[in-house]
């Protein structure tokens, strides 16, 4: 991974952690193990093959809060927003791309279901004809949808090193028996729900993946970080997805970095830094996340695309 770009500095925040897309804050003066609030700002940062490109999408960050938001909203479950009394504001610089959320412990399992098998999992398959010790059928074809979507966890690796499947039983030892089962059947849920309002709007939800907290103070199971963004899960357009006279990467053409990874491998030999993207192709991104948005929610982003 390439070297991240400094932090914006937020009056009455620290900055304690980057990932590739994502930067946290704690309030002045506490600290990122203790603090009871974190400050979760999407930035515009756009990655892929594990590089974080230039230049941003602008308006990106604004998009996938609004998503995740939206989604959040809807999952009759504890989830992490902390709204209302005692919780400080979204500074205004990142106020359309930043939550307040509780601070939770955050189990190190990703949570991840697949309704179809593809990425990953379809490698994996096609290796051992199981993915995370789950069985499948013979001669399932990359992206086929499966019969019932299927619980495979990954263990959340340490920052900069690759995540990595697991099986349900691994993580009963990483997070105890009934917090493994509890994250699995949250997710089995959530995902089931989300995949059908998703199809309802022509919108296939391939997969995604949850992260869940516990809370330090009630020990409550709380949803966290972000929730079926374009970023977290592959969405595909129904309307391709169901065309059998497209080819399979016709048909497979994920609702967000896509145009992005298209342009890189036809104009990058994955040698060193990965070239700058062209403004078309920027523009392009944008509207693809946009149109995601709009698709899912039925309504305009109610912001205009910000270059912070
Ligand atoms: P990657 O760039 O591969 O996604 P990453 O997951 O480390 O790496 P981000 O997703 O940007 O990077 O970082 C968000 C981090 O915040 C994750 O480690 C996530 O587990 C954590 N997190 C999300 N919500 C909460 C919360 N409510 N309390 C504590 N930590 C949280
Ligand atoms: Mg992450």
């Amino acid at each position: 991974m390439n070297v991240l770009p400094t932090p914006l500095a937020l009056p009455g925040w620290s900055h304690t952690y980057s990932g590739k897309v994502r930067d946290l804050y704690v309030p002045e003066g506490t600290d990122a193990a203790t603090s009871p609030y974190l400050l979760v700002v999407a930035s515009n940062r756009v990655s892929a093959f594990d590089f974080v490109l230039e230049p941003p999408i602008p308006g990106k960050g604004a998009l996938l809060t609004a998503l995740s938001n939206w989604w959040f909203s809807r999952i009759p479950l504890a989830n992490h927003l902390a709204i209302g009394e005692g919780s400080p504001a979204v500074p205004e610089a990142v106020a359309d791309r930043a939550v307040v959320s509780r601070r939770l412990e955050m189990y190190p399992v990703e949570c991840v279901v697949r309704g179809a098998l593809t990425g990953s999992g379809f490698v994996e398959y096609q290796q051992t004809g199981a993915v995370c010790g789950i069985e499948l059928p013979a001669g399932l074809n990359d992206g086929d949808q499966l019969e019932e979507p299927i619980y495979t966890p990954a263990y959340k690796a340490p920052f900069g090193e690759h995540d990595e499947n697991i099986t349900f039983e691994r993580s009963a030892e990483l997070v105890g028996q009934d917090v493994a089962e509890a994250l699995r059947d949250a997710s089995l849920k959530i995902f089931t729900e989300a995949r059908d309002l998703a199809a309802e709007r022509g919108v296939v939800l391939a997969d995604t993946k949850f992260e869940f907290g516990k809370d330090p103070v009630t020990g409550e199971l709380v949803l966290a970080d972000e929730v079926l963004t374009s970023d977290s899960s592959r969405y595909w357009d129904a309307s391709t997805y169901f065309d059998e006279t497209l080819s399979g990467a016709e048909r497979l053409a994920s609702f967000d970095k896509q145009i992005v990874r298209n342009w890189l491998a036809a104009n990058w030999d994955k040698q060193g830094v990965p070239p700058v993207l062209p403004a078309e192709i920027v523009e392009q991104t944008y509207a693809r996340y946009r149109e995601l948005y709009v698709r899912l929610t039925g309504e305009e982003p109610a912001f205009a695309p910000s270059a912070q």
